[in-house]
């Protein structure tokens, strides 16, 4: 959980948040019921998680946990809505990709890019959305919850051998061997960016930037360096804003005891990210 916090410090004292934060206002259950069952999140917001989903989530779901999901959720809505006018921005969290509509699992309690596209689609403000997957793990609570709705793509690019053993399936799902370094993933890019952009169609861009591929990764079993994720961050902004399509990021996974080189790494996606200007 220090990461966040410490991430949020790095981006100012760097310089990347010149004009401050946007505050998001915490995620209403009118917004978090377009993609998780009702009777899920009210015991959220009561604090009364069955204690096989909090298993599954992998931590016990208090006021503060509670609390923290939803803000990340309105976070990356927030997010969205300013991409929408701004061509770009990036939440200091979200990416809880593993929660379904039946509830959580895999560190995710609310999949926040999944509430955000079901309010921007319920509110037409958007009509087409990719979902750009690049945490290690699959995205399979967000392929899950978009399953049979044709206005949401989703592609996840992830190790194959990695959480979850069931994986559920993506509209474009790439599995990568242990071990793949920068140059075969990013060699990658450039066909999925462009098979991505022809079958969805966007109006906006969910780009999860986890930085669990990382070599230095506890979880996450591939080998990119730091220069290889700057690289794919890169290259999936740069494409999408090239053809004018707005891009909201998330920072996805990460998992160090080391907090001060998790948040830096972190930081990768808002640093690139400036240099779209
Ligand atoms: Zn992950």
């Amino acid at each position: 959980m220090r990461k966040f916090t410490r991430l949020a410090e790095i981006l100012v004292e760097d310089g990347l948040a010149p004009n401050g934060f946007h505050v998001p206002a915490p995620a209403l259950f009118s917004w978090l019921e377009l993609a998780h069952d009702p009777r899920y999140v009210e015991a959220v917001l009561a604090a009364n998680v069955d204690p096989v989903v909090e298993r599954a989530i992998g931590f016990r779901v208090d006021e503060r946990v509670a609390m923290r999901s939803r803000c990340a959720t309105g976070g990356t809505l927030l997010a969205a809505r300013l991409a929408l006018e701004a061509g770009l921005a990036c939440n200091t969290a979200g990416g809880s990709h593993h929660a379904s509509r039946e509830g959580g699992a895999g560190f995710s309690v609310f999949n926040d890019v999944a509430v955000a596209a079901a309010v921007l689609l319920a509110d037409g403000e958007a009509d087409r959305v990719l979902v750009f997957d690049c945490d290690v793990h699959q995205g399979d609570g967000t392929a899950r919850i978009f399953a049979d709705d044709p206005a949401v793509f989703t592609l996840s690019i992830h190790g194959e051998r990695n959480y979850p053993t069931q994986k559920a399936r993506s509209d474009l799902d790439v599995a990568l061997p242990d071990g793949t370094g920068d140059e075969p993933y990013l060699a990658l890019l450039p066909d999925l960016l462009r098979h991505a952009l022809e079958a969805a169609r966007p109006d906006i861009v969910f780009f999860n930037a986890g930085v669990d591929p990382h070599a230095e990764d506890r979880l996450g079993r591939l080998a990119l360096t730091d220069r290889g994720l700057a690289e794919r961050d890169r290259r999936v902004i740069g494409f999408f804003r090239e053809r004018g399509i707005p891009v909201v990021g998330v920072i996805g996974g990460g998992y160090s005891r080391d907090i001060e080189a998790l948040a830096r790494r972190h930081s990768i996606l808002h640093r690139t990210a400036s240099e779209f200007g």
